[in-house]
């Protein structure tokens, strides 16, 4: 795929309004890009399947993995005032929420912007200036002036999604992409751009890319998905949040223009050594710069798709600042870097290396 035409995905797919339970458009958006490179299925739980064309029955699978949904809100209920009392969807942190521009997916399908009211500054006690209220007693803000115009005339009430309101901008001096929900957009992006670099071509095994919903909220869609595919090798594409902004050089582990991070640990996952180390041998035969990273917090879809089917799995995460926060910066290039990677470990792969990873000698 070419650099210009990855850009002008990644930014519409940056835009796409998609929260947990709640990824139709992105969805949409996906399979209409991959439609000519694979054969797109969707299920109930808009899990969204894209095989390569080549594949054929019982070869073994690689199923790639990214997800659509990203965090984001839903109502709760309306407040007398008319303000929308809202719960969040994935893992905020209330510092990252006032003053936030959203847009509120009403009954008929239409966004309304609003925005997470603050009390100006000019009304604030002492006391409220040094504390930040909890989640439950924020409210957003739509224009209205009572429930019932809400309800009636805005059309906005309980379980009506709500998105983080953000356009993606990319600036080709630094190469970096500015936006929101780069996770886990940039997974979905690459694996569409692997798909691309495989057309047409035979591989060992076949190939499936699954996009799968509700991560943020339990990697839930990705349980499903890996019943369905049944993978003997897994390659989980996800975004991760970059450390290199407030970690010491030496306990950096994913950092802008540094490459893909290989993920060695986290609070869900472990992966197979073996696979873990081929990839990252793989990565120096072929110069891909990435990182390793042994975290202590944080979760991902290869967790579901390791323990549902046993199948060696690897997570490449694409570096992102600011993550599970409204704007985040990402590189072109570790997106691109990514992409290589995986392709090479697709290209690379044969029964005899697979059997390999499980032989103890
Ligand atoms: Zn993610």
């Amino acid at each position: 795929m070419q650099k210009e035409q990855a850009i002008e995905m990644m930014k519409a797919f940056s835009d796409a309004n998609s929260t947990s339970g709640f990824e139709e458009e992105f969805v949409k958006l996906f399979t209409e890009t991959v439609k000519d490179l694979a054969d797109v299925e969707v299920d109930g739980m808009l899990n969204a399947y894209a095989a390569k064309k080549e594949n054929k029955p019982g070869r073994p699978v690689i199923q790639m993995d990214a997800h659509s949904d990203s965090v984001g809100f839903i109502t709760q209920a309306v407040r007398p005032s008319g303000m929308i009392k809202f719960v969040p969807l994935g893992g905020w942190v209330k510092y990252n929420i006032p003053a936030l521009r959203v847009r509120v997916r009403n009954r008929d399908g239409e966004y309304i912007p609003g925005v997470v009211a603050t009390k100006p500054p000019h009304f604030m006690t002492q006391a409220e200036r040094n504390t930040l209220p909890e989640v439950a007693d924020m409210s957003i803000d739509v224009g209205s002036s009572s429930r019932e115009e809400t309800i009636n005339d805005y059309k906005i009430d309980t379980g009506c999604p709500i998105f983080v309101d953000v356009k993606c901008e990319y600036n080709d001096k630094n190469g970096l992409f500015f936006g929101k929900d780069f996770d886990d957009r940039f997974g979905a992006g690459a694996m569409v751009a692997i798909l691309d670099e495989l057309k047409g071509e035979e591989t060992n095994f076949n190939v499936v890319g699954a996009l799968s919903s509700q991560e943020e909220v339990g990697l839930r869609g990705a349980y499903v998905t890996t019943r369905k595919i049944k993978p003997d090798l897994g390659i989980v594409l996800e975004s991760c949040p970059a450390d290199d902004t407030f970690t010491p050089a030496w306990l950096s582990q994913t950092g802008l223009k540094r490459g893909p991070m290989i993920r060695d640990m986290d609070t869900s996952f472990l992966p197979n050594p073996k696979f873990e180390q081929y990839v990252c041998d793989l990565a120096d035969q072929n110069k891909i710069p990435y990182t390793r990273s042994v975290r202590t917090g944080g979760g991902q879809d290869g967790a579901a798709m390791y323990y549902e089917n046993g199948a060696p799995t690897v997570v490449i995460g694409i570096p992102v600042r600011y993550e599970h926060s409204p704007y985040c910066f990402t590189a072109y290039e570790d997106f691109r870097n990514a992409v290589k990677l995986a392709t090479a470990i697709i290209r690379d792969m044969t029964t005899e290396r697979l059997a390999g990873f499980s032989k103890f000698n």
